[in-house]
């Protein structure tokens, strides 16, 4: 059996392991192995864009494994499928902040109805966030209904997670609204719903904070919901006390994004700006592979450096060099 038809078979050992070999084969370098991927994904493609796809970000210790892991087995008790990735970027300095050891959702991971994957270990974020991309769409093809798409506060990572789900959610802690400027506001606008973990440890902090951000959120002028949303919701993930009005609240956004079109136009939108992504990612990694460059580039910065050179002249000249290369080939 193919490896496409291993995985739109429907939920078996086999499919798993044709999940996990899919996305071994996505995250590969070697150019044979992408001419493969692409040929697998195409052929995915009309299978994909039936799940829903939900970012879950946070600092580290809000208690993001925690919740997913309640979320998951919450939904997988009622009768969803649910796959969790990660974008980390900071996973190939460290091990990562979203740690991909066996002992994270332990519960969660044992369970053939869901399916958890780390975060791709290697390259730019541009890079993590597209193979993440890709195994949402594997994971989507083989019937996953719910993909949860995890991501820590890292640089640039939680603009990349809003940008490839359709629901972003943010985790705080109950003491978050003592220190507002703690949350970085662009994340904070991200945000279609947020969420204050913990809450189990002090209810009054966890209510006192969930007005402040609810505050917030307003002054921000955060736009593109509908004001029935809960704009901020109390949960304890480890009590696992909050999860219904959780689900509830994403439900609503959900139907709401649905009946107004809403959804089509954001995913229509965010695969665009995908494409142009790759684009300009790839047109840089030619850019800074070319021979012709890299011989000219030293001297050039070092003009540029000295003030000899306008900066975008530079640019301009580098450009042209990058150029010249096609028109001789
Ligand atoms: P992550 O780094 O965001 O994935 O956070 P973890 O899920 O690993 O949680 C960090 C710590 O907070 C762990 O010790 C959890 O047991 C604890 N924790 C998570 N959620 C809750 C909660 O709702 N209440 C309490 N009291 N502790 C929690």
């Amino acid at each position: 059996m193919s490896l496409a038809a291993a995985l739109l078979a429907g939920p078996s050992a086999a499919q798993r392991r044709a999940i996990a070999k899919a996305i071994t084969l996505l995250e590969s370098t070697r150019p044979d192995h992408r001419l493969q991927a692409d040929a697998l994904l195409t052929e995915l493609l009309p299978h994909t864009g039936k799940s829903f796809r939900l970012g879950i970000s946070g600092v580290p210790g809000v208690g993001k494994s925690t919740f997913i892991e309640a979320l998951g087995l919450f939904l997988i008790e009622r009768g969803h499928r649910v796959a969790v990735l990660a974008v980390d970027p900071s996973s190939s300095l460290s091990g990562g902040a979203i740690l991909g050891d066996k002992t994270r959702m332990e519960r969660l991971s044992m369970d053939e109805r869901a399916f958890i994957r780390p975060s791709p270990s290697s390259g730019t974020l541009g890079g993590v966030a597209d193979k993440t991309r890709e195994a949402m769409l594997v994971c989507e093809a083989a019937g996953f209904d719910i993909v949860i798409v995890e991501t820590v506060g890292v640089g640039q990572s939680e603009t990349a997670v809003a940008g490839m789900t359709d629901m972003y959610v943010l985790l705080q802690l109950p003491n978050a609204g003592d220190d507002l400027q703690a949350i970085k506001k662009g994340v904070m606008e991200l945000a279609d719903l947020v969420v204050i973990n913990k809450a189990d440890l002090d209810w009054a902090a966890a209510t006192r904070a969930q007005a402040q951000i609810g505050s917030s959120l307003r002054n921000y002028g955060h736009s593109g919901r509908q004001a029935s949303h809960p704009h901020v919701l109390q949960v304890s993930a480890l009590k696992s006390t909050g999860l219904a009005e959780f689900w509830a609240a994403v439900d609503l956004y959900r139907q709401e994004q649905v009946t107004s079109g809403g959804l089509e136009a954001k995913r229509r939108a965010q695969a665009q700006d995908w494409m142009w992504e790759r684009i300009h990612s790839g047109l840089r990694q030619q850019f800074a592979d070319a021979p012709a460059v890299r011989a000219l580039l030293p001297e050039i910065t070092a003009q540029v450096l000295q003030g000899q050179l306008a900066a975008s002249t530079a640019a301009r000249q580098l450009l042209n060099r990058f150029l010249e290369t096609f028109k001789h080939a």
